[in-house]
């Protein structure tokens, strides 16, 4: 089996999951308690969160653990919308977002917002002049993802972030994607909260982690205890802070070596379709584009059929997003980027991750082909 679907989740790491292992049973105390046993939990955590946080060039202090990319992108969202209403009802967004993002914004407008969907261009980047007419005066929050999970488009965050601080606008951006192999500094960035998951980096599923800067207005959504400074109400899901920390560490001393990786096999992938003279184009940035995310429309093709048939083969990859993957309609990332309907339909999204070699992409090229001249073309 290839697994092609990094994108959707990755595996465990196993120097993380050794590191989680103990607090499942041995070290099963309660954080909050005041034993010696539950207070070196407490330090672990806290280490766990300063790994998290020097991932993203961050105070510890900024760092609130969730329960996943979800969760985050619904705490900063709601949760800054809520805090900050008082001055206006006005937020901002792009049409490409993910559905955490999304649905988050399709709440807020059912309780009286009102949103702003900026549109894309064909290469999937939102326009830096689109977002500065969108803003008004009582515009107060604005999101917008840093790179996106079906076609791996990076968007320009910092300008972004520096005219929306220049009109009194707080910025989230949702960097799930961007985190697996862009460098990320939240200070350079100048954002006021971003959004990482766990399982997108070798780590554990349900676990997640906002940067909130410092003296931003949030409103806590999931209320309790006064755990995570009482922005996340609820006792901690130990092993999983504590693999997050982790892969955060590894992801630090690896990321350099998994993005190079990933340009070596998105070339040797593109050589190779090109080289079976396959119809195909991709959908992409140029320049600002993650390596690892391979989003490729084959013409007049069936994607749901290219797909059976590559899962067939041992080959795993994806339409676009994992949550899209029951429905049969065209992914919104794509037709937001305008992409030509002979293409759309044909859509497929590979992500690469650490374990695929060269010889695994030179592979898959050659199943598609194979597969291709099986399947023949659909009528339209
Ligand atoms: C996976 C993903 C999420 C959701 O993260 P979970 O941890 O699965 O909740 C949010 N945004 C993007 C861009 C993602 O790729």
């Amino acid at each position: 089996m290839i697994y092609t679907d990094h994108a959707a989740t990755t595996p465990l790491d196993t120097r993380v999951f050794e590191a989680m292992k103990p607090y499942f049973q041995e070290q099963y105390f309660n954080p909050s308690a005041l034993y010696s046993q539950a207070q070196k939990i407490r330090k672990e955590i806290e280490k766990a969160r300063s790994q998290v946080a020097t991932l993203l060039d961050a105070d510890p202090n900024e760092i609130i653990f969730t329960s996943g990319g979800t969760e985050a992108d619904n705490l900063a969202i709601k949760g800054m919308a809520y805090a900050l209403k008082v001055k206006g009802k006005h937020l901002i967004t792009s049409q490409i977002e993910h559905h955490a993002v999304l649905s988050s914004f399709k709440f807020l407008e059912s309780q009286g917002f009102e949103v702003t969907y900026l549109p894309v261009d064909h290469t999937f980047r939102v326009s830096v002049d689109d977002f500065r007419r969108a803003i008004r005066p009582d515009t107060i929050l604005a999101s917008v993802m840093m790179a996106n999970n079906e076609t791996g488009t990076i968007q320009p965050i910092q300008e972004l972030a520096s005219i929306a601080r220049s009109k009194e606008v707080y910025f989230h951006t949702d960097a799930v994607q961007a985190i697996t192999s862009c460098k990320i500094s939240v200070r350079e960035l100048g954002v006021d909260a971003l959004s990482i998951s766990g399982h997108k980096i070798y780590g554990p599923k349900g676990s997640g982690a906002l940067y909130l800067k410092k003296d931003t207005p949030i409103v806590s959504w999931i209320t309790g205890g006064d755990q995570e400074r009482g922005y996340r109400g609820g006792t901690e899901s130990v092993p999983n802070l504590i693999g997050l920390g982790e892969a955060s560490k590894i992801l630090q001393s690896e990321r350099a070596d998994r993005e190079s990786h990933g340009k070596v096999l998105r070339k040797k992938f593109m050589e190779q379709l090109k080289h079976h003279h396959l119809d195909f184009q991709v959908h992409e940035h140029p320049t600002y584009q993650l390596s690892h995310i391979v989003n490729i429309g084959f013409r007049e093709v069936e994607s749901e059929s290219l797909l059976m048939h590559l899962m067939l083969r041992g080959v795993l990859a994806s339409l676009g997003a994992a949550c899209n993957s029951s429905s049969v309609e065209p992914s919104y990332v794509l037709e937001a980027g305008n992409v030509d309907r002979a293409y759309i339909k044909g859509s497929v999204r590979f992500s690469f991750g650490r374990e695929i070699s060269e010889e695994d992409v030179v592979w898959i090229a050659n199943e598609v082909k194979e597969i291709l001249e099986l399947i023949g073309k659909v009528d339209f």
